[in-house]
């Protein structure tokens, strides 16, 4: 295996309530599962370890998840990505965050209710060593995104943009492509890094695997079941437990994602609710046109 990721699944509370959160109820994952879960990484055939801790939000339980983060840091090839909202942060927080392989990235939409881009998550943000932001892409947001590229094109952070609750709403998918290539068009203005974004699961950025939910990549619930992605957790299809193993259900490539002029850089976005051909496909498309276009020039 060239690495394994677990999606840690710290807690299923929030400090807020985005409209489109698939995360519901009060469970903490308690000690004995990190411990089991840290004997079943370490005995997996790879060196290459990243921990993904998630919720619901994650930082309400660093008190519990730190000793087992810190623990596992300890050996080679191990590394932490924090995935929060940054509202509520634990003093003790900033110190670990600043440890050698841990990286922490942001939920910033820049949506009217939640997540919104304001002075204190601005300032918090500025505090972390080369942060990654979390977009999720709504109508409540989409025409907002000028923002949000000032933001990131401001201190060149990695961006990844996701519209996985897109679909679900009214506007159109080319009223969508007019606000990305706006968004573009300013980070250009920054002189933008544009290895550091992705869109849904298309990035240049090399050594880029897609997703590889239930295979390298998997989701571990508070009670310690093992599910192929954290959307499916609860549900009566888990494929292992942390106290024994689990096992590898890689989703095949679809044939036509295989033809597809961005395969290289896209891979297939969502293999469990993408469907293809997708009105988004084109997007993606035009997105990786304008990305790919300014990568080389700037490597020319
Ligand atoms: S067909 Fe769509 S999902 Fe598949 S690689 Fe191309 S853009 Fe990505
Ligand atoms: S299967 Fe889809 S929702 Fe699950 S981790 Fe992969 S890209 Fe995300």
């Amino acid at each position: 295996m060239k690495f394994v990721s677990p999606w840690i699944h710290t807690t299923e509370k929030c400090n807020l309530k985005c409209h489109y959160c698939y995360v519901h109820g009060k469970a903490v994952m308690p000690l004995t599962v990190y411990h089991n879960l840290g004997k079943l990484l370490l005995e997996m055939p790879t060196d290459n370890i990243h921990l993904r801790f998630a919720g619901g939000e994650p930082l309400l339980t660093f008190d519990i998840w730190k000793p087992f983060a810190t623990s596992m840091l300890k050996h080679t090839g191990v590394t932490v990505e924090v995935l929060t909202n940054l509202i509520d942060v634990p003093e003790s927080f900033w110190k670990f965050a600043e440890l050698d392989n841990v990286n922490v990235s942001i939920s910033i939409d820049n949506g009217l209710k939640v997540k919104m881009l304001d002075k204190k998550v601005v300032e918090k943000t500025s505090r972390l060593r080369n942060p990654w932001i979390m977009t999720t892409v709504t109508k409540e947001n989409f025409k907002r995104l000028d923002i949000m590229a000032a933001f990131i094109g401001m201190n060149n952070y990695g961006w990844c943009l996701t519209t996985d609750y897109f679909e679900k709403t009214t506007p159109s998918w080319e009223e969508l492509a007019v606000e990305l290539f706006r968004t573009i068009k300013i980070l250009k203005e920054f002189n933008y890094d544009f290895t550091r974004i992705s869109f849904n699961n298309f990035s240049v950025k090399s050594g880029f695997s897609g997703c590889r939910a239930g295979d390298e990549m998997f989701a571990v619930a508070c009670n310690g079941n093992i599910y192929k992605c954290q959307t499916l957790i609860g549900k009566p299809i888990k494929i292992g437990d942390v106290k024994h193993e689990y096992k590898r259900v890689a989703t095949p490539v679809r044939e036509l994602c295989k033809k597809c002029s961005i395969y290289g850089f896209c891979k297939g976005w969502c293999p469990l609710y993408h469907k293809v051909p997708n009105p988004i496909c084109n997007v993606i498309k035009l997105f990786a046109k304008e990305i790919i276009e300014e990568v080389n020039i700037k490597e020319a």
